[in-house]
């Protein structure tokens, strides 16, 4: 078989480890073209150290320093680029096959474009840039002839239970609805009332998954599962109305497809990234993810239940945002990743999170997603408003 070529943006983190992983258990069919990390250049070295790539990408000069003087310790031969200039070229290289889309928020929307408009095999783990420009990024996908595959455990658990050649016409595939499964995240069963004074590393503690800090805390509060109802929305041509979110905490039904003829469809496994992440490289082959296999029952049951929305107000912002439509879920997305940073850094309290995010998208109901450069100061705007109502609370 030929060797796929393959770009890992967002290398360092969570989704790039787990790649890294899959991919270095098979060499016989993966190379590593380029990585990107952000923060973590010594990380980045060492990747860089076993899998050989030509480019490596860092956000600006005095990072390219600093990874440059580690490479040439060790003798690397690869070249360092810098900034989104960096990521774009080495998404749309055209001796790159597959592009994993790893890099967490709006910073990944760019490159993950020019991978779709190039026509390349995108592995979309990079949920904020779908939500952000949904119908645009679908547009590019379809102009560039790119095959887009979902690493998001829950869309890929449901591109797995619909048919081969589905083209996102769920009635013409007698497609009901999709039923995106839920942990709940660490407060599924804690009073509203108790949640006012908990901690950055409290929210941090996944019951079922390790992942990085922005989206353990989207999962704390289930803004994750509703950027996740919007990303299906985008990914599967699905209504906000025919999206139900089930609460399960096991984690072992990763989501499922209800079909016309009363069929339910599931995909499950271990809660384990590396198992959608195996799918998608090799889609539709199936290769060795290094994961353990499931041991039903040892789990010995399945829970399910409706989620709370009083308990997770994030959720139903993601489903007003997505039933607004244009500019709306971009405002989300960006006053999300603003409080949530707020949070993590201790400026704000929990509850804060969806006030903050609420006032935003109020502030900004009429906003547009008529081109990238509208959802860019959309984008843009909702921050300064997330920034300024922060404020407010902090010294509130
Ligand atoms: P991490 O925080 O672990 O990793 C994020 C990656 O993006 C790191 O490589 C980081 O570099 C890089 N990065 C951060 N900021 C920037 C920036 N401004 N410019 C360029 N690169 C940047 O996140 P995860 O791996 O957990 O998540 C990645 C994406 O996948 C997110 O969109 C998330 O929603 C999605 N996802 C993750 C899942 C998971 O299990 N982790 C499950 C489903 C979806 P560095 O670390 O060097 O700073
Ligand atoms: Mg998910």
């Amino acid at each position: 078989a030929n060797i796929q070529l393959l770009t890992v943006l967002g290398a360092t983190g969570s989704i790039g480890e787990s790649t890294l992983d899959v991919v270095g258990r098979h060499p016989d069919r993966y190379r590593v073209f380029a990585l990107s990390g952000h923060s973590r250049i010594e990380r980045l070295a060492e990747q860089c150290r076993r899998f050989s790539p030509t480019y490596a990408v860092v956000g600006d000069e005095l990072a390219a320093q600093r990874l440059r003087a580690l490479l040439v310790a060790d003798g690397a031969s690869t070249e360092v680029l810098v900034g989104e200039a960096g990521l774009v070229a080495v998404a749309q290289a055209p001796e790159v096959d597959a592009v994993m889309a790893a890099i967490v928020g709006a910073a990944g929307l760019r490159p993950t474009l020019a991978a779709a408009r190039a026509g390349k095999r995108v592995l979309l783990a990079n949920k904020e840039a779908l939500v952000m420009s949904g119908a645009l990024f679908m547009t590019a996908v379809a102009e560039g002839g790119a095959t887009l595959l979902p690493i998001d455990s829950e869309h890929n658990a449901v591109f797995q239970a619909l048919p081969a050649g589905y083209d996102r016409r769920p009635t013409a595939h007698g497609v009901c609805r999709v039923l995106l499964t839920a942990s709940g995240g660490p407060f599924r069963d804690r009073e509203p009332a108790t949640l006012e004074g908990v901690t950055p590393e409290e929210a941090c503690a996944h019951p079922n998954w390790s992942m990085g800090r922005k989206i353990s805390v989207d999962s704390a509060t289930m803004m994750n599962k509703g950027l996740e109802v919007i990303e299906a929305h985008w990914l599967f041509g699905v209504p906000a109305d025919a999206i139900d979110v089930v609460v399960h905490r096991q984690s072992v039904i990763h989501s499922m497809v209800a079909y016309a003829d009363g069929s339910v469809l599931a995909q499950l496994g271990n809660p384990d990234m590396r198992t959608p992440i195996a799918h998608a490289l090799a889609y539709p082959d199936r290769i060795d993810a290094g994961v353990a296999p499931l041991d039903l029952c040892a789990i010995a049951r399945l829970d399910f239940q409706a989620p709370d929305l009083r308990r997770f107000p994030c959720l139903a912002l993601a489903y007003d945002a997505l039933r607004a439509g244009a500019g709306l879920p971009a405002v989300l997305n960006a006053a999300n990743e603003i409080a949530v940073e707020a949070f993590l850094n201790g400026r704000i309290g929990y509850l804060d999170i969806a006030r903050i995010i609420e006032a935003t998208m109020a502030q900004m109901a009429d906003a547009g997603d008529a081109s990238l450069e509208q959802i860019e100061s959309v984008d843009a705007e909702a921050r300064s408003r997330a920034k300024a109502l922060v404020k407010t609370r902090e010294t509130a």
